[in-house]
């Protein structure tokens, strides 16, 4: 077993009482979630955030005289600075933050009405064909448009070790004096690395601007953006304990034009803004640090336990496993499959006994797993016990097929 797997008693004590504070994972003690990546799970403090707002304050920002309106409103402009003291943002007077459906809306938004205005002829991006589609495609289109407009761009194919990190040595070779634009991931949605994004910075140099999808890093791992140098970072609110139909786009604003979506976008989705404000303050209040440490800990734990079983093949981040490397940690997302029984087929079977996973091609782009797969992924919510019973049934299933 390695360091990784093994939980102190104090964060077992830390994590207990965390646990207990979602209402859906309380009131079902016979199943384990396990498809955080897909949405997280509410804690009550964020129920009560949105029931609150909306029995005691419910209008809409922005266009009334009268207290709930002018409260919504400012409700809406705190969000903005939470978020910002969130993320760590060194310069908030002159960063953006736009409030989307979720980091696909947002990632197109910056490919539509950013990016496409301040590409020319000539010039290239890097893309990362084997993270999530919905970090491709937008600039696929992006770059579609300007070509109906007869100027002419370059898209590179972010290169890959394989264990499904970035190479940043390749990259470093791929960097030109037109190289505008990187997009890049925080955490993997399929094998779980942290895409360790500084390095991507230190490769590209200070004027090419780096996009940071993050749906799998806010709210599981400590996210600076003054640490990782990025000029966007997107993300998804449902999958950061907020209610579904959120995210926000955060734009440093500081290379090319500032980045304002294009056209009017109507009435913003004031409830689950303010969830995403509870939601935020739940995070800082448990520890993001902490956290990072607990989901770790449980994908290293089913990391190991697959291992030691001849019929499981577990995807990517390989070399990190035996110990805490620095070069890549796998956080709580663990994709394997079954030498003989089919991964969908194993999703049924999962789903009989109890446990939520998913099980299929997990949205991945075009340079992704020829074949389904089944994904586990944590939060804070889960326990040694879901993992060390899920491995147990696989291990039943290891003998059997
Ligand atoms: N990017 C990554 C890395 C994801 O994991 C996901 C969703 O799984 C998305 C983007 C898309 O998120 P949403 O469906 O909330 O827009």
């Amino acid at each position: 077993m390695t360091v990784l797997s093994v939980l102190p008693d104090e964060l077992r004590v830390w994590q207990a009482p965390l646990r207990d504070e979602f209402p859906i994972i309380a009131a079902n003690p016979g199943l384990a979630y396990l498809d955080s990546a897909a949405t997280a799970q509410k804690p009550q403090a964020v129920l009560d955030a949105v029931q609150t707002y909306l029995t005691t304050g419910n209008a809409n920002a922005g266009r009334g005289t009268y207290p709930w309106a002018n409260r919504t409103t400012a409700l809406i402009e705190h969000a903005r600075d939470r978020l910002r003291a969130f993320l760590g943002d060194p310069e908030p007077d002159r960063s953006g933050v736009h409030f989307v459906s979720g980091t696909t809306e947002g990632l197109r938004a910056i490919a539509r009405d950013w990016l496409a205005g301040v590409l020319r002829d000539g010039d290239e991006i890097i893309v990362p064909f084997a993270d999530h589609a919905a970090n491709t495609e937008p600039w696929q289109e992006a770059v579609r448009l300007l070509a109906g407009r007869g100027v002419r761009v370059h898209i590179r194919s972010m290169p890959y070790d394989p264990a499904h990190d970035y190479d940043n040595a390749r990259l470093a070779a791929m960097i030109t004096e037109r190289t505008r634009f990187i997009a890049t991931t925080h955490v993997h949605h399929v094998y779980g690395g942290d895409m360790n994004v500084s390095r991507i910075r230190a490769v590209a140099g200070p004027d090419v601007v780096i996009c940071l999808d993050a749906a799998q890093g806010v709210g599981h791992l400590p996210l600076s953006v003054a640490e990782l140098d990025v000029d966007f970072v997107v993300f998804s609110g449902h999958k950061a304990m907020a209610l579904p139909g959120t995210g926000a786009v955060w734009a440093r604003n500081r290379r090319g034009p500032r980045f304002e979506p294009a056209g009017w976008s109507g009435t913003p989705n004031t409830a689950g803004i303010v969830s995403l404000t509870a939601a935020l303050d739940w995070l800082e209040r448990a520890g993001v640090d902490r956290i990072e440490r607990w989901t770790v800990a449980l994908g290293a734990r089913l990391t190991d336990g697959l291992r030691r079983l001849p019929a499981y093949e577990v995807l990517g981040c390989q070399r990190s496993l035996a110990a805490d490397s620095v070069v890549q940690q796998r956080h709580g997302i663990v994709t394997f499959r079954h030498r003989r029984i089919g991964s969908n087929d194993l999703g049924f079977i999962l789903a009989a006994e109890g446990f939520m996973v998913r099980a299929d091609g997990h949205c991945q782009a075009e340079q992704g797993e020829e074949t389904a797969s089944v994904r586990v992924s944590v939060h804070v919510y889960n326990t040694v016990e879901e993992i060390d019973r899920l491995l147990e049934l696989l291990e039943r299933l290891d003998a059997e097929a």
